[in-house]
């Protein structure tokens, strides 16, 4: 049995149930979809571009508490960072959720979202933990194609 105590931790619960991410972005300039048809999580992410820096992202969605706790707290997470600093965070934080990360200094840099540490060993709640990341590798992998680089 999965024990559920040890994932559902408080700043999980919170930003699943009311989190001030969960809004439409006006003028973004990147938006993409990500579904876990394994849970039927399914949320738009959006994000705002000051040249290299993340300006401002959010997202709409629905899903299970992981899915939607783990969007919000990626979007506090990179929200003000550069798209390399970002780059390293996402590719940490898929790291970590696949075991391939464990070393812990080098997880300190994903802030709160370490609080997904525990979601590893729940293998049917790692697509929920993942989505958000992958949705966001997607959109940035897109913006680099159509820049050429
Ligand atoms: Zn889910």
């Amino acid at each position: 049995m999965e024990d559920l105590t040890e994932v559902y931790n408080e700043l999980i619960m919170e930003h699943s149930m009311n989190s001030y991410n969960k809004k439409e972005l006006k003028n973004a300039d990147y938006s993409e979809m990500g579904h876990n048809p394994n849970c039927g999580d399914e949320i738009k992410l959006q994000m705002k571009l000051d040249g290299n820096v993340i300006k401002d992202m959010a997202f709409v969605g629905h899903g299970c508490a992981i899915s939607q706790a783990s969007t919000s707290i990626m979007i506090d997470t990179l929200k003000g960072k550069t798209l390399d600093e970002a780059k390293e965070i996402i590719k940490t934080f898929i790291g970590m959720i696949k075991r391939e990360i464990t070393d812990e200094k080098e997880l300190e840099k994903l802030e709160d979202a370490i609080a997904f540490k525990n979601v590893s060993n729940m293998p049917a709640r790692v697509k929920c933990a993942l989505l958000a990341w992958h949705t966001i590798e997607k959109m940035l992998e897109k913006k680099d194609e159509n820049n050429g680089k």
